[in-house]
């Protein structure tokens, strides 16, 4: 019979991730700060502990789903952290999408204690995580890859090893900066097409048929009425919020500038992510820079 996996941070992704770990037949042992967040996977026969010291304590298999590094670090090395409890030979996967600097600091101190540490950042947002259609990226020693793989491929529809530790969130966050460069191309191409007159259904079928097409224009359009079942279409509630992307584009800044790369376009959007979050748009989808582009035009 299958043993315990341990899971910490039952939020927007965490919860549907824990899900699928049960329905595969994995006891699943959880902890959140937030109480509330684990009243589901409660009622679905996950035991919830106090904190991850204790998840720790009883499963020697944890997958962590956090918001950012400081979280992270807290989870892991902080009072009552996994580390204060892990046992020798365990398997510990952070999910959560931070700092590769963080992933590598968070490696080197389960190794010390007999551990092994591995960053598995996702993409595909809570519908795929709902599903079981995640993409994982998954960084650490490669001989580990197919105990990581038995449990996110649970989770998820693809699991990419991508090399040592740290080389998962590189991946993730190389992706975030170009969907979101896409994003605010496509929202201010179909801005400045609305505005020459064009449907925009007609002017998205077009870019969709062209050299312009994107994941932006085909499947999240960011215009109210082009596409249904996008947060676009729901006054932008739900799917990836600005604030996430604006972290995301922050960490793309921070190892272009150790790695002396030039990133003038991600760094011109993690602005822009930046401006909309100090203008209310912190909680809405990141397709909502459509919106903030059309207010800067005092539409
Ligand atoms: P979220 O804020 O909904 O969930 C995070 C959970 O962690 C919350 O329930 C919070 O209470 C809990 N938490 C925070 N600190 C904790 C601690 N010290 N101990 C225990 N629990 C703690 O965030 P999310 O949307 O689930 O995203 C999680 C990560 O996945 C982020 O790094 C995000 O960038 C990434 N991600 C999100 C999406 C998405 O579409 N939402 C897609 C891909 C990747």
């Amino acid at each position: 019979s299958k043993t315990q996996v341990g899971f910490i941070g039952l939020g927007n992704m965490g919860n549907p991730m824990a899900k699928n770990l049960l329905k595969h037949g994995y006891p699943v042992i959880a902890t959140d700060v937030f109480p509330e967040s684990c009243k589901e996977v409660q009622e679905l026969g996950a035991q919830i502990v106090d904190n991850p010291a204790e998840v720790a304590d009883k499963a020697d298999r944890i997958i962590t789903m956090l918001p950012s590094s400081p979280n992270v670090i807290d989870v892991y090395t902080g009072p009552n952290g996994i580390l204060k409890k892990v046992k020798k030979g365990s398997l510990l996967i952070d999910s959560s999408t931070i700092d590769p600097a963080v992933s590598k600091e968070m490696a080197a101190a389960a190794e010390k204690m007999g551990a092994v540490f591995m960053d598995a950042p996702v993409s595909g947002g809570v519908g795929a995580a709902s599903s079981g259609k995640l993409t994982f990226m998954v960084g650490g020693a490669e001989e580990e890859f197919t105990a990581a793989k038995e449990l996110l491929s649970c989770m998820g529809a693809n699991v990419v090893y991508c090399g040592q530790v740290g080389t998962g969130q590189a991946a993730k966050i190389c992706n975030n900066m170009l969907l979101a460069i896409g994003m605010i191309g496509t929202s201010e191409t179909m801005n400045l097409g609305i505005r020459l007159g064009l449907d925009p259904k007609l002017l998205a079928k077009i870019l969709n048929m062209s050299s312009g097409r994107c994941w932006s224009s085909d499947t999240y359009n960011p215009v109210p009425g082009v596409m249904e079942g996008v947060p676009s279409g729901n006054n932008y509630q739900g799917g990836f919020g600005t604030q996430l992307m604006a972290k995301d584009l922050g960490l793309a800044q921070n190892t272009a500038t150790n790695t002396k790369t030039p990133v003038p376009l991600g760094s011109l959007a993690h602005q822009m992510y930046r401006m909309m979050c100090a203008r209310g748009y912190a909680n809405k989808d990141f397709s909502s820079v459509f919106q903030f582009l059309r207010e800067e035009e005092g539409q």
